[in-house]
């Protein structure tokens, strides 16, 4: 099968031949549809030091995706062949104590599909069956690929009561845009979005926030007074990875107030105050992942009620137009980039 390969320890992806995976006993075999690009993918073609670090070569990458499925395993009961999937990333041990427990997505064992083992970035995937997660007919296979990272996005802005709340997301990547459409979407009151790429920031104003705020010239203080905002931030979505979007954050939360963590920080640390999470009584919350299936069983539940994510979508390609497509993601002024592998 045709599949894009981190091929060498050296800055690339390429195209190549493979083998088509082996379907284990408890495996389901997909054919591929739509994948779309996620940043690790970006950190493991630029084979930075995270890359370096983690990334096994020679290795199929990808893990946002959505296919049919085309051979299940012996012991395969619940997923059917010509059942439409996307793929849960997360494969998780079910015997660690937090598996045990129910609690799947703080499992110590966890192994990623495209990053520890091979991913969606080519004509077939398997995965385990339980990761297989049926996707219902009315949404199409454009949103199906977005399914992961929608499942960052809710999982982040789901973590709090946001009914009635001001909420703050920083950073308006494609996850803050589609955590600003789920806060509109779950009953928020104001929501305010910052970046510092203006073409990022008029998607995220089409996909629901009240102010989008270009972080490095704007006062939030400024915006919370034109709202009519007299205390603050209830709720803050911490979507950049900037320490300094998190010191804004923390800045302009309330007392009391409630921090979903997202972004992943470079490893060179700048500090933050504190002082501020102490003396307001701010409640800081890690994100990673998908709170598994609890996640999917939301998301899609939300796509169906009306949650519209399509505007994060900006550019697609055929799977062969790979090059193209990683310099648009790459690129600033891009939201979601698809590749399409019929
Ligand atoms: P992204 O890199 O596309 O988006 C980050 C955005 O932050 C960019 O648009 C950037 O312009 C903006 N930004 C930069 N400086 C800023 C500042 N000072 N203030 C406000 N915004 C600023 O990433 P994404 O795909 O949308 O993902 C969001 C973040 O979540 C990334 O850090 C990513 O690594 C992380 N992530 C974490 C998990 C997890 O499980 N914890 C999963 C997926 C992604
Ligand atoms: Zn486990």
């Amino acid at each position: 099968m045709r599949a894009l390969v981190k091929a060498k320890a050296e800055p690339g992806i390429w195209m190549e031949d493979v083998e088509t995976p082996a379907v284990g006993p408890n495996d389901v075999l997909i054919q591929v549809s739509k994948t779309s690009i996620c940043g690790t993918d970006l950190h493991i073609v630029d084979w930075d030091p995270w890359a370096r670090e983690t990334i096994p070569v020679p290795m199929v990458i990808g893990h946002e995706y959505v296919g049919r499925v085309v051979e299940v395993g012996s012991e395969v009961e619940r997923i059917e062949v010509g059942q439409r999937v996307a793929g849960e990333g997360h494969i998780t041990c079910g015997v660690c104590r937090n598996c045990r427990a129910g609690r799947r997505h703080f499992c110590i064992n966890t192994i990623g599909v495209g990053v520890n083992r091979p991913g969606a970035f080519a004509e077939f995937v398997a995965i385990p069956a339980f990761n297989a997660y049926p996707v219902p007919d009315d949404i199409d296979d454009a949103v199906a690929s977005l399914l992961d990272p929608l499942g960052n996005a809710t999982h982040t802005a789901l973590e709090f009561d946001l009914v009635g709340e001001d909420v703050l997301v920083t950073g308006a990547g494609p996850i803050g845009m589609m955590a600003v459409a789920i806060a509109r979407h779950v009953g928020a009151r104001f929501v305010v979005a910052t970046d510092i790429n203006p073409f990022r920031l008029e998607i995220v104003s089409r996909m629901g926030a009240d102010r989008a705020v270009d972080a490095a010239s704007a006062d939030l203080d400024a915006v919370m007074a034109d709202l009519g905002m007299s205390e603050g931030f209830d709720v803050g979505l911490e979507m950049s990875g900037v320490e300094s979007a998190l010191q804004q954050m923390l800045d302009a939360m309330n007392n009391g107030g409630n921090v979903a963590l997202l972004g992943i920080p470079s490893k060179d640390r700048n500090p933050i105050d504190w002082n501020e999470i102490i003396f307001k009584g701010l409640t800081l919350t890690g994100i990673y992942g998908r709170k598994l299936f609890e996640t999917w069983y939301k998301m899609i539940a939300m796509l169906q009620t009306g949650l519209d994510i399509t505007p994060v979508i900006t550019h697609e390609y055929p799977a062969a137009g790979y090059r193209e497509a990683f310099a648009a993601a790459a690129g600033g002024e891009a939201g979601k980039v698809l590749l399409d592998w019929n």
